[in-house]
């Protein structure tokens, strides 16, 4: 069979309403896992709740372990603001392809299994690269952790996450873990608050303390400080009325070497003066590989002329399924996140992707299929 066009696979997905509330990838990754099974791809779905449906498609598989492409279906809502562009139309004005997911990243799934499809009679004998197309990453990462947590994923030698960095190759990003604070007090009448205990009061105290926290670790080489955000703040029924409770959340952004559960027995012994309660609410792991692994080198120079030259070691800001599936492949596998889209646009009113960049992803993808697998 040939391989398929793409920008036009890309406007093909974009049909799928693969919004996440509430997801419903099935549709979507069943046209892929069909698409590439009349490839000679082994294709497996698993679903951590009903339609929620990531799917594993390899090819290959001898001596070395196979190169893995990840890619999530599910998209973010569209937004408040009113878009110009039909959402799931696939519409395009010169080289912009417009759609909730152009960027952020069907264009990066299509790159992949363009590529994929176009050198599969050339992988059926190599170690061969292995397709994770995962439901469920815009909230928690929650198809790839299934992946890890239920040990569905076989082995990879090499990970690429082909979000969108309009195809310059970053070799990590910061962890996320988010917590809920919460303080409790005793409610009484506004005119009599001594008979009370006000939570408002107890968490401006809370806020205070993490105002001065400070990350026990050093700044990463690359990726910098870890940093603390007092995101949202709740408390307080009426004007008239001692607040009884209270509730803040915080995201933190941490850098390799902080163990989020760690963090968050610090964060509870530095707030238990004030009785607060900690609790993670979110909590997705950090991704580094050392610039001088010697496939990122590689990476590096595949995209070079892509990008007007040798690519500097740099992190990326937003967090991947890679760190996932790293750990579901045992750990110790160099990953880089590279990808059609432009970082910028990702989840944006009138979203797009440049078609011309896709085209660019193909061909980097193969290069590295390629060379993985001496094909
Ligand atoms: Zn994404």
């Amino acid at each position: 069979m040939s391989a398929p066009d793409p920008r036009a696979l890309t406007r093909e997905l974009l049909a799928y309403n693969t919004i996440n509330p509430p997801g419903m990838e099935r549709a979507c990754a069943q046209k892929l896992g069909a698409l590439l099974e009349s490839a000679g791809f082994r294709v497996a779905y698993h679903e951590f709740a009903d339609e929620r449906t990531s799917l594993i498609a390899t090819i290959g598989g001898a001596d070395k372990p196979p190169i893995c492409f990840t890619g999530h279906i599910d998209t973010v809502p569209l937004g408040a603001a009113r878009w110009s562009r039909d959402a799931f139309a696939g519409e395009t004005d010169g080289d912009r392809l417009y759609g909730r997911g152009a960027t952020d990243m069907k264009s990066g799934i299509a790159a992949t299994v363009a590529a994929a499809l176009d050198l599969a009679p050339h992988l059926r004998r190599g170690p061969g690269v292995t397709l994770v197309l995962t439901a469920g990453e815009e909230i928690g990462c929650e198809g790839a952790r299934y992946l890890a947590d239920q040990r569905l994923l076989d082995r990879a030698g090499a990970i690429v996450v082909a979000e969108p960095t309009a195809n310059y190759p970053y070799i990590g990003h910061k962890g996320l873990a988010w917590f809920e604070i919460e303080t409790l007090g005793v409610t009484a009448h506004g005119s009599m608050p001594e008979l009370g205990e006000n939570a408002i009061v107890k968490m401006a105290k809370v806020i205070g303390a993490l105002d001065g926290f400070h990350f026990p670790i050093e700044a990463h080489p690359v990726m910098g400080e870890p940093t603390l955000n007092v995101g949202t703040i709740r408390g307080g029924l009426n004007t008239n009325s001692v607040p009884d409770e209270a509730c803040i959340t915080v995201d933190t952004r941490t850098v390799p070497g902080i163990d989020h559960g760690h963090l968050e027995k610090s964060l509870a012994a530095l707030l238990a003066p004030h009785a607060a309660s900690v609790r993670k609410i979110v909590d997705c792991a950090s991704l580094y590989t050392d610039p001088g692994d010697a496939w990122i080198a590689e990476v590096f120079e595949v995209c070079a002329p892509f990008v007007g030259g040798r690519p500097e070691p740099r992190t990326i800001t937003f967090s991947t399924d890679g760190a996932d599936l790293k750990r579901g492949f045992g750990g110790a596998v160099p990953a880089v996140i590279l990808g059609p889209g432009e970082p910028k646009l990702a989840h944006q009113t009138d979203e797009w992707c440049s078609m011309n960049r896709i085209e660019e992803s193909v061909d980097i993808f193969r290069e590295l299929m390629k060379r993985w697998c001496r094909a």
